[in-house]
């Protein structure tokens, strides 16, 4: 089990509240989006539970687990950024190899699951390519695999598709949908675009001026009355 739960998280930077009263619980498996202007707490969020942010208070558990104290290193946690983060000196293959290699997992697993990777995002044929000859979603995807490659029981994900153009992005987006029916892997996903939250969501967070304005199901969230 490893559903992420949050109990009243604040965190301030000096006087300035970032976010607080922040409680909400993402069931094992689900897909959650967070939502809100710029500068509402989205990421903060996000990094809290990545580990990347201490709360200045409340509680964080992932399962049973109270991470509070837990260094993200140790946390069974992948994070995707909007800028894609590769190595440029290594293959792709070695990209997605990457986090396995330093936990120092099997030759053999590791070959395995960059196959089992590769296969799922349509990256066979690009394994031996370094990052700068490929396309941005291309890039985006070996990010993707270099994520999900570990297995980690939660996925976090910050504006993962917004600096694709138009096409990639509808594209990504779908790929991605497929990617967690198929893994199923408790996911908090943070987006200023209403259609990936309507199209990913099992659940909405509204967030505003670092508060939770409303939690429901995108036809909930985005109903017109
Ligand atoms: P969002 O991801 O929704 O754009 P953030 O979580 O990045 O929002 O920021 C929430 C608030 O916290 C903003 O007011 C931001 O300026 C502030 N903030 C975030 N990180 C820091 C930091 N390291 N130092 C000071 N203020 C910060
Ligand atoms: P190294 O020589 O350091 O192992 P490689 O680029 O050969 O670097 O591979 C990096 C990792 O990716 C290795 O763990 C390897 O098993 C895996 N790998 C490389 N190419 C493939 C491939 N075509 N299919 C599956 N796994 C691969």
């Amino acid at each position: 089990m490893a559903n992420v739960r949050l109990e009243d998280i604040k965190r301030r930077f000096n006087n300035v509240t970032a976010i607080e009263d922040i409680t909400f619980e993402v069931p094992d498996g689900e897909f959650w989006v967070l939502v809100g202007p710029s500068g509402c707490g989205k990421s903060t969020i996000l990094r809290t539970i990545a580990g990347l942010e201490t709360a200045t208070s409340g509680k964080l558990y992932i399962g049973d687990t109270l991470m509070n104290d837990i260094p993200a290193r140790q946390r069974d946690v992948a994070m995707v950024f909007q800028n894609y983060a590769l190595y440029p000196h290594m293959t792709v293959a070695e990209n997605i190899a990457f986090g396995l290699q330093m936990r120092q997992v099997d030759r053999k697993i590791i070959r395995e699951r960059v196959e089992t990777v590769a296969r799922s995002l349509s990256l066979e044929n690009l394994l031996d390519r370094k990052p700068k000859q490929l396309s941005g979603g291309q890039q985006q995807r070996v990010a993707l695999g270099r994520a999900i490659a570990r297995q980690p029981q939660v996925f976090l994900l910050d504006e993962p598709l917004s600096n694709l153009d138009a096409q990639l992005r509808d594209d990504t987006r779908a790929e991605l949908k497929q990617l967690h029916a198929q893994l199923g892997v408790t996911t908090v996903y943070v987006t200023h675009d209403q259609v990936e939250a309507m199209t990913l969501a099992d659940k909405i967070v509204v967030l505003n001026r670092g508060k939770i304005q409303q939690i429901g199901a995108p036809q909930e969230v985005y109903a017109h009355p």
